[in-house]
């Protein structure tokens, strides 16, 4: 989404998101991350069990599976209706599935009604409290404020910790 482009009014409309289909508008829900996904695809093809510890049809980030049954018509463990929409949090967007840092809003492009709707959390954060609604506010290497749309930190937690798991799993088969 081209937020520069967009005046205040536009932070208005209505949208379905892509992913949840959540009905929302970006001014009540930029930033909030009210929204997930999945930082890894589904393993497939017999890259479970061998590039990673989950099986295939897994996710390979946290495992779980969107299947609640087997192919044998049992109970599916890694089935978790809970994970299922996804181990990383995002914002709800009728635009695009996925954000990266091209899609942070830095606080010189917020328009006025967003500048109002987020300035409570800005004011808490000031205050030092933990406690506030948009958790993508961040501060860059400027000192500046920016809306990150996603939780890049766990993102990167995330696969990095699939990295680990698959060098140190890696099925001895293969090696
Ligand atoms: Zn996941
Ligand atoms: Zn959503």
């Amino acid at each position: 989404m081209n937020i520069y482009k967009m005046d205040g009014s536009g932070l208005q409309w209505g949208r379905y998101c892509m992913v949840c289909n959540r009905h929302y508008t970006e001014l009540k829900s930029i930033g909030r991350w009210q929204c997930r996904y999945h930082p890894l695809p589904v393993l497939k093809n017999g890259e479970g069990g061998v590039l990673s510890k989950y099986p295939d049809g897994s996710y390979a980030c946290c495992g779980t599976s969107p299947h609640p049954y087997l192919a044998n018509g049992q109970r599916n463990p890694n089935f978790n209706s809970t994970k299922l929409k996804g181990c990383c949090e995002k914002d709800c967007s009728g635009i695009q599935m996925l954000f990266t840092d091209a899609d942070n809003i830095p606080y010189r492009a917020w328009p006025e009604n967003l500048r109002i709707e987020i300035d409570p959390d800005i004011q808490a954060l000031l205050r030092g409290e933990r406690s506030y609604a948009h958790r993508g506010i961040q501060i860059d290497e400027n000192n500046e404020l920016f809306l990150q749309r996603y939780n890049k930190k766990r993102h990167h937690e995330i696969i990095k910790k699939a990295d680990e798991n698959a060098k140190k799993y890696i099925n001895p088969l293969i090696r």
